[in-house]
């Protein structure tokens, strides 16, 4: 199974991870792909930052390839010779906007199932904004993110603090 996992990883937080981790063990290949969504910016990590983050944090698994993509996701997947899509769940309320795209993409191409992982318990409440919003109040998001973006967060906020609004 070629199995495409995507999202905006803005950015890419220990619950993103662990899917990943997940992921990879059930399918032969695990292509991770960031989404370039111009609609959903103004995004804090432009897509290169993205892509570097996951290539420094993932890259040693050999099964794992990363790519950006915009437009419909399972052109991409059918692009990438993917025959399925693996997709995370926190909780109930991801569950009705995950099912409802499911189908959408279902109904777009039936050779490609969606695949769902269910969060380990400790990262059920972990999403990107929550990280970016501790962040930019001064919290400590260390044991929420990889190191690579930990030290990229850093940068941002030193940054922004000396040099006006840039996030
Ligand atoms: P999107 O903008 O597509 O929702 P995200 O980067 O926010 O992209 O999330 C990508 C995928 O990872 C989604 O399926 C999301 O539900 C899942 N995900 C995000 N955070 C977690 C987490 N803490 N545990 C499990 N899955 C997660």
């Amino acid at each position: 199974m070629t199995a495409v996992y995507p999202g905006s990883f803005d950015p890419l937080t220990n619950g993103h991870l662990d899917i990943i981790t997940r992921a990879s063990k059930i399918a032969d290949k695990l292509i991770v792909a960031v989404l370039n969504n111009s609609s959903k910016t103004p995004a804090m990590f432009s897509v290169d930052d993205r892509l570097a983050i996951l290539e420094e944090t993932c890259g040693h698994i050999k099964n794992i390839e990363f790519a950006a993509f915009s437009g419909l996701l399972v052109d991409f997947a059918a692009a990438a010779g993917a025959n399925a899509v693996i997709r995370g769940l926190r909780a109930v309320t991801d569950f009705e906007y995950e099912f409802q795209m499911a189908q959408t993409n279902r109904s777009l191409n039936d050779s490609i199932e969606t695949l769902f992982i269910s969060t380990s318990p400790q990262y059920s409440y972990l999403s990107s904004s929550i990280v970016k919003e501790v962040a930019i109040l001064g919290g400590n998001v260390d044991y929420m993110v990889p190191a690579a973006v930990r030290v990229r967060l850093m940068k941002k906020i030193v940054g922004a603090s000396c040099a006006g609004p840039v996030i």
